[in-house]
């Protein structure tokens, strides 16, 4: 591999645009997502194909593997960085080592899926939470904290991309500098063959195969930038649905009069809700105190006999 970066000398080192790492970097984000928009659309039978949706970032590790690592070996760099002809070498060496190799399947590979499964899980937590479920004290600090730190690592990005367009640094994201890789152009000629080759034997089936299957994912990879709009306009879909806001603050009075009648202090007979204010009474004794005194008992917000609302739960009996 040493061979792959040697007739770089830092004297006519060329470095690719932010433009051009930018693409690499935005085509790679997307390949996630569109893979499972397509999964999504494909697996309408949920009884057959329900695992791969439910497993589906299993099965994403699995696929990343084998492609990101098939292309680290071959090229030196990821699929979206091969795909913009980028290639990763070491800032300091200028070569592609075995190290430099694995711990970049960590970082495309195993790191994102580590913290996806961090944001599902805290994402149910912290819905457990709103759902008044028991939740540990570490479990919601972790999904209270996990927006500030996403927001912190986005600021660094920006800035290594301004100090990448600076010319102050030679890698333009973090993940890349904590490997001391940066990203150059892809110099090395790709085997060709040709049919009249495949005729007299000279080219392995194998090589055909794994051909034909870069030669797929190369196109599903302009066919993937597609499938990013068609992802965004469904997010847009999804954004003119209002939020649903938060349930309102328990007035300070609501544990004392949890199940009683504010009134009698008795389980309420006929359960019978002032609207302006949300606390439930007998209805003999709030409409009784509504004949004298024309508002709720407990929070003194005006009300007539016309604010009350039967509250039907099923065990008034
Ligand atoms: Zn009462």
């Amino acid at each position: 591999m040493a061979a792959k970066g040697a007739h770089i000398t830092p004297n006519i080192e060329v470095k690719p645009s932010l433009f051009e790492v930018l693409a690499a970097d935005s085509l790679n984000i997307t390949i996630y997502p569109a893979i499972k928009r397509v999964v999504d659309v494909t697996t309408a039978k949920p009884t057959v194909f329900g695992g791969l949706v439910r497993y589906y970032d299993e099965f994403y590790l699995a696929f990343n593997s084998l492609v990101q690592g098939y292309y680290l070996k071959q090229y030196g760099g990821s699929l979206a960085e091969v795909f913009y002809g980028l290639t990763r070498l070491s800032v300091r060496s200028k070569t592609f080592t075995t190290k430099d190799r694995n711990w970049s399947f960590v970082v495309l590979v195993l790191v994102p899926y580590a913290i996806r499964k961090l944001e599902k899980a805290c994402a149910s937590w912290k819905d457990d939470y709103e759902n008044a479920k028991h939740v540990s004290a570490h479990r919601q600090l972790l999904f209270r904290l996990l927006p500030y730190v996403q927001a912190c690592y986005e600021s660094v990005k920006l800035i290594y991309y301004v100090s990448y367009l600076a010319n102050v640094t030679k890698t333009h994201s973090p993940s890349l500098r904590a490997l001391a890789l940066g990203l150059s152009y892809l110099t090395e000629e790709e085997e060709s063959w040709s049919f009249k080759d495949v005729l007299h034997g000279k080219v392995k089936v194998a090589t055909m195969m794994s051909t034909a299957l870069l030669r797929w994912l190369e196109l599903s990879a302009f066919f993937l930038q597609f499938i990013e709009w068609w992802q965004t306009e469904a997010n847009i879909g999804d954004l003119s649905k209002l939020p649903i806001p938060d349930a309102p603050e328990p007035d300070s009075n609501a544990k004392k009069y949890a199940n009683v009648c504010p009134i009698c202090l008795q389980k309420q007979i006929i359960p019978t809700a002032v609207s302006v204010s949300g606390y439930v009474y007998c209805y003999r004794c709030i409409a009784t105190h509504l004949q004298t005194d024309s508002r709720c008992p407990v929070t003194k917000y005006p009300a007539t006999i016309k604010d009350l609302i039967g509250i039907y739960t099923g065990d008034d009996d």
